[in-house]
């Protein structure tokens, strides 16, 4: 959905991209992981999370070390999870489906902000919280984005901000009043205020539209599995994270 070129494309740039990728997915897990809890970020896993063994560089090298090691502690034997593969997969296939897309040097750009949302995205879904610290940022460089390399989309996007926020604290309140409970945080909000100052204004209903249709397909998914209660927080947070970055990247859906 980009118009204009602004972005190089190079042989470069992609082939970094492709390497890049699961590395900083296994940034990403220690991000996921240690950022909700206050912990210090590292670049990466230091110790192994059952025994405490200092972990060495090639029990860190991404998906293959997990693969090379058979999912297990070459030190204590424990199983390892499927946490921090699954997290460097995911970061791989942002890359992948944006090279697909957009291919080039704007690759780069849909992948880091892709990586952003998956980071926000699963933090919602292990702990039902969004961090400030992780969507505030986003509207801010959703604006800056626009203000190096589309400038004429400035104005929507700062609008598309305003009212992402504003909606969502509209349609909150109502379901206070409807309900009588907490149905969405104020952290969904700034997340949708962050979606508003990437996609733009015209392009939110397509975002509330396939977050809520996604949230709604995993409800019905869920309740197959286990009766569900009304009072089952859904991470809707995940939703919105994931319909931002496909309407960004294949643009909104034609209502
Ligand atoms: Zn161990």
């Amino acid at each position: 959905m980009f118009q204009g070129s602004a972005y190089p494309a190079s042989g470069a740039a992609l082939w970094s991209l492709l390497v890049a990728a699961p590395i900083i997915g296994s940034f990403l897990g220690v991000v996921i992981r240690r950022l909700p809890a206050g912990r210090p970020l590292l670049w990466s896993r230091s110790s192994c999370e059952k025994c405490g063994h200092p972990l060495a560089a090639r029990d860190l090298v991404p998906l293959f070390g997990w693969l090379l090691a058979k999912g297990r502690c070459r030190y204590c034997g424990e199983r390892l999870g499927w946490f921090y593969p699954a997290v460097e997969l995911a970061a791989l296939a942002i890359a992948v489906l944006a090279l697909a897309v957009d291919g080039g040097g704007r690759a780069w750009l849909d992948s880091l902000f892709g990586w952003w949302l998956l980071a926000l995205g699963w933090i919602d879904l292990r702990r039902w919280i969004l961090p400030d610290v992780l969507t505030l940022p986003l509207i801010l460089s959703g604006l800056l984005e626009a203000a190096l390399f589309n400038a004429r989309a400035l104005p929507w996007r700062a609008l598309g901000a305003a009212l992402g926020y504003l909606s969502l604290i509209a349609i909150a309140f109502l379901y206070r009043r409807l309900r009588g409970r907490e149905g969405l945080g104020e952290g969904d909000a700034k997340l949708l205020a962050a979606s508003g100052a990437w996609v733009g204004a015209a392009a939110l209903p397509s975002v509330v539209f396939v977050a809520a249709l996604g949230a709604l397909l995993s409800a019905f998914l869920f309740i197959r599995k286990r009766p569900l209660e009304a009072e089952t927080p859904l991470p809707f947070g995940a939703f919105l994270a994931l319909a931002t970055w496909l309407v960004w990247l294949f643009g909104p859906l034609a209502f």
